[in-house]
C-alpha cells in the first residue's frame, strides 16, 4: 500500500522553512522582483539552517537529504511568497550533477561551500541558436595540453553574479555513429580569463539576473571536467531531472500561495452584501487551480522518490514540471482575476509571482518540450522534428 501521509518530520521542516521565509515575506519578494535584485537575505537564513544544502550529504556537511526534502525547500519557500529560482540552478542541478559525477577533488572542494549556501554554482546550457534543441549547441571545448579552451556563447544564464562558477555545457566532437554531438560539461570558475558576461533584461519581475555569457578561449584545467570528455549527456540528464523537479516543485508553491490568498480575499471582500467567492465564477477557477496544484504536487513528490531512489526519473520529472508550471500560471491568474483591480496593484503582490509562473513555462524547458517528450517516449509516437 502506498503511504500518502507524510511522515511528522516533514511537518516539521516544512514549517520550519516557512517560518524562516515569511520573516521575509512576499512584500520584500515582490520589491526584490521589482529592482531585479537577488533575495540574499532568505538565502543565507535558509542557507544557516541548513534547507539549501539539504540534499548535500553529511561527510560534505550538508543536510544528508535528497530531492524529496530539496523540493520541501522549494515548494515551502515559494508558498510562503517567495519562489528561489537560483535553488534550481545551485542546489538541483549543481549538487545532484556534481555528487553524482564530480571527482573526488570537485567534491572536496565544492560540495562543502554548497552545503551552507554561502557558495552558488549556475548552470549554461542555453545558446541563442541552439534553443531547446541541445544537440545544436555549439560553445566548444578543445583539449591544449593539460587544459581545455572553451569558445562560445550562452544566454539566459541565471544568477552569473551571484555564482563561483558555471557548469558549462559544451561540445567536444561529434558521434562517429548517430553524428549527434558529444558532450563535456566544465565547472568553470567565475574568474576565469577569457570569461565575461552581460546583464540581460527580463521584463518578468524576477530578483535573480539574466545575463549573456562569452567564452573567448576561457582555458581551464583538465579537472575541471565533470565526468569523462564526451559522456556529458549523463550528468546533463542527472543534473536536469532535480531541476525539472524543483521547477515543479517552485510552481507548486507559487500555485499554493495564489489559491490561499485567493481564497482569503473571495471569503473577506464583499460588494453585492455577500462574499464574492458566494458567486461561482470566483470560486470554480480556485476550486479548478486547487485540483491542479495538489495533482501536480501528487507528481512531484514521485518524481523526487523516483529520483532518490534511483530509479528512471525522467518521464516523472517532466510530467512533474509540466503540471505544476500549468497549475501555477492557471492560479495566479485566478488569484489576480478574484483580486479585480488589486490584482495588478502593488500592494498585493500577486504579478511578480505571475512572472515566475510563468516563466516556468518556458524554463527550464517548455511546456511543447515536455509535451513531446511524453508523446514520443511514453506514448511511443513518432518524431515530428
Ligand atoms: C528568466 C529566464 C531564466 C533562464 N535561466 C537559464 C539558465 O540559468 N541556464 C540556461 O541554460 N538557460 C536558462 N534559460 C533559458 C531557457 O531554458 C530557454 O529559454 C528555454 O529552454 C527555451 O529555449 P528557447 O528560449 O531557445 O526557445 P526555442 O527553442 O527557440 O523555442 C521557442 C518556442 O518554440 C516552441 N518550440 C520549440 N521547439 C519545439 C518543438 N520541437 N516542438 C514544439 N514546439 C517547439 C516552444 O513553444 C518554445 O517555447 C532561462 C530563460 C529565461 C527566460
Amino acid at each position: 500500500m502506498t503511504d500518502f501521509a507524510e511522515p511528522a518530520e516533514y511537518a516539521d521542516l516544512r514549517a520550519a522553512i516557512r517560518e524562516i521565509t515569511m520573516a521575509h515575506g512576499s512584500a520584500e519578494y515582490a520589491e526584490h522582483g521589482r529592482t531585479c535584485t537577488p533575495m540574499s537575505g532568505l538565502w543565507n537564513d535558509l542557507g544557516k539552517a541548513g534547507f539549501i544544502g539539504i540534499n548535500v550529504p553529511a561527510e560534505f556537511g550538508g543536510g544528508g537529504a535528497g530531492m524529496a526534502e530539496l523540493a520541501m525547500v522549494a515548494e515551502e519557500s515559494a508558498a510562503a511568497g517567495c519562489p528561489l529560482l537560483t535553488l534550481l540552478v545551485s542546489s538541483a542541478i549543481g549538487v545532484e550533477v556534481l555528487n553524482r559525477h564530480g571527482s573526488p577533488q570537485q567534491k572536496q572542494a565544492w560540495l562543502p561551500r554548497l552545503a551552507d549556501g554561502g557558495t552558488k554554482v549556475v548552470f549554461a546550457i542555453t545558446e541563442p541558436d541552439a534553443g531547446s534543441n541541445s544537440h545544436r549547441i555549439t560553445t566548444t571545448a578543445r583539449r591544449d595540453g593539460d587544459d581545455y579552451l572553451i569558445s562560445g556563447q550562452k544566454y539566459y544564464i541565471s544568477g552569473v553574479d551571484e555564482a563561483a562558477a558555471i557548469i558549462t555545457v559544451t561540445r567536444t566532437g561529434v558521434d562517429p555513429l548517430t553524428g549527434k554531438a558529444e558532450l563535456s560539461l566544465f565547472l568553470v570558475p567565475i574568474d576565469a580569463p577569457g570569461l565575461s558576461w552581460n546583464r540581460l533584461e527580463v521584463a518578468a519581475q524576477i530578483p535573480d539576473r539574466q545575463f549573456t555569457v562569452f567564452y573567448d578561449d576561457v582555458r581551464v584545467p583538465a579537472t575541471a571536467l565533470i565526468g569523462a570528455e564526451g559522456q556529458g549527456w549523463l550528468p546533463l540528464f542527472d543534473g536536469l531531472n532535480p531541476e525539472r523537479i524543483a521547477a515543479a516543485a517552485i510552481a507548486v508553491g507559487i500555485g499554493r500561495y495564489a489559491v490561499d490568498t485567493a481564497a482569503d480575499y473571495a471569503r473577506s471582500r464583499n460588494v453585492w452584501g455577500q462574499p464574492i467567492g458566494a458567486h461561482q465564477a470566483v470560486s470554480h477557477p480556485l476550486a479548478k487551480a486547487k485540483i491542479q496544484v495538489e495533482l501536480a504536487a501528487l507528481m512531484t513528490a514521485k518524481a523526487a522518490w523516483l529520483y532518490d531512489n534511483g530509479q528512471a526519473a525522467g518521464e516523472a520529472a517532466n510530467m512533474a514540471k509540466y503540471a505544476a508550471a500549468e497549475a501555477a500560471v492557471a492560479a495566479v491568474d485566478a488569484a489576480i482575476q478574484t483580486h479585480g483591480g488589486n490584482g495588478l496593484s502593488v500592494e498585493y503582490g500577486l504579478m511578480p509571482l505571475w512572472g515566475m509562473a510563468r516563466l516556468l513555462r518556458i524554463a527550464p524547458v517548455n511546456s511543447e518540450m515536455v509535451l513531446n517528450y511524453v508523446a514520443q517516449h511514453t506514448l511511443k509516437l513518432p518524431r515530428s522534428y
